[in-house]
């Protein structure tokens, strides 16, 4: 695997070049303030209206409409949520693009999944920093990086690799490193990531932990902290050093209780539901599925985050939190 630093990647592609950062959420305020903390011509489109406009102009930054940022830019960044950028291209950018344009993303969704289909004489590019928007920008304005992924999809131009890096210089990813992927494997690990690990495995052992305990006549509030609460202290520790540095730190009856009893409940069933979820995946199931749940105005999407508020560890994780003086609201 080739990491790619600074010393690869040349700014001077960008000068002289518009940028439009479209939306100004997590990642758009990152994108935009780094950029033009790098010395680039940043401008950031949004929607008539949008609170963020005003946090934008406040920041310094000259703000458009969607279709006139769009219009005015050789490099247009597409930083509005998922579900709504199809919409947005169709709407603003489609008509405003040009031979030799870059459409660039930080998720592959749309472009994997064909609900952007690009014109062929324009570069399209990705530019994924592996963390939230606030960390990009605080990363840089600490003169580091967090580390970038890049992929490029159609390259009209001939440069479009070295447009990426250019762009992840701009923001500081080639400060930390940089991997190049491709639109496929992005999206597919991304959505399995946070479908089977992250937010989707993880809150349901929770939540099953937590129950069964309740289940079997324990006090609610001393299963939140046995399932719930004390989850942040182990993965930070996962963070740091890996799995062998949490074991480390654990005690030995933990240590081997985890190592010993945990593929009894992360067994064969479950590493089969995985492979069926990485091929629902892989075959447009579960796009589709999200698609035509944002089509039909998000019924399954609304219920199961009503079913969640509230269910009884939400209701007495409020409680306790109230209790911990040290937990921002
Ligand atoms: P976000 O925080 O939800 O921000 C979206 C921004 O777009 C907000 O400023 C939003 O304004 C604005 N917006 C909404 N509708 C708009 C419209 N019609 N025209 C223009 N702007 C509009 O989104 P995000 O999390 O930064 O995600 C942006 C992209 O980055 C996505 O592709 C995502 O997959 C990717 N990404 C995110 C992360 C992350 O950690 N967040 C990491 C890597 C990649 P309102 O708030 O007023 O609606
Ligand atoms: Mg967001």
């Amino acid at each position: 695997m080739k990491l790619y630093y600074d010393s690869d990647a040349d700014l001077n592609l960008l000068k002289g070049k518009k940028i439009a950062i479209l939306g100004y959420g997590s990642q758009g305020h990152a994108h935009a303030l780094n950029l033009k903390d790098s010395g680039m011509d940043v401008v950031v489109g949004l929607n008539a209206g949008n609170p963020d406009i005003e946090k934008a102009e406040k920041a310094g930054l000259t703000v458009q409409l969607n279709d006139e940022a769009a219009k005015a830019a050789d490099i247009i960044m597409m930083l509005v949520p998922d579900q709504i950028q199809s919409a947005v291209y169709e709407n603003d950018i489609k008509s405003n693009l040009q031979a030799g344009n870059v459409l660039a993303f930080a998720h592959g969704f749309n472009i994997h999944y064909n609900q952007i289909v690009p014109p062929k004489d324009i570069d399209v590019i990705m530019i994924a920093p592996k963390s939230p928007g606030h960390l990009v920008r605080r990363q840089y304005e600490a003169g580091q990086g967090v580390p970038n992924i890049i992929a490029v999809y159609q390259d009209a131009s001939g440069k479009a690799k070295d447009i990426a890096l250019a762009y992840s210089k701009g923001i500081g990813g080639t400060r930390a490193g940089v991997i190049e992927t491709t639109f496929k494997e992005e999206t597919e690990t991304d959505l399995f990531g946070e479908q089977a690990v992250l937010c989707g495995g993880v809150t349901e052992l929770i939540r099953a932990g937590f129950e069964t305990l309740v289940g079997a006549g324990y006090q609610p509030e001393i299963a939140y902290f046995e399932c719930l609460h004390e989850m942040k202290l182990i993965v930070d520790l996962i963070y740091e050093g890996g799995l062998s540095r949490m074991y480390y730190s654990v005690s030995d009856t933990a240590e081997y209780g985890g190592l010993a009893k945990g593929p009894k409940i992360i067994g064969k069933e479950s590493r089969e539901a995985m492979k069926k979820l990485l091929e629902d995946i892989q075959t447009g199931e579960f796009a589709t599925e999200w698609i035509l749940e944002n089509k039909a105005n998000g019924p399954k999407f609304n219920a199961l985050r009503r079913l969640l508020q509230n269910s009884q560890i939400e209701q007495v994780g409020a409680k306790l939190r109230g209790m911990m003086s040290w937990i921002k609201k």
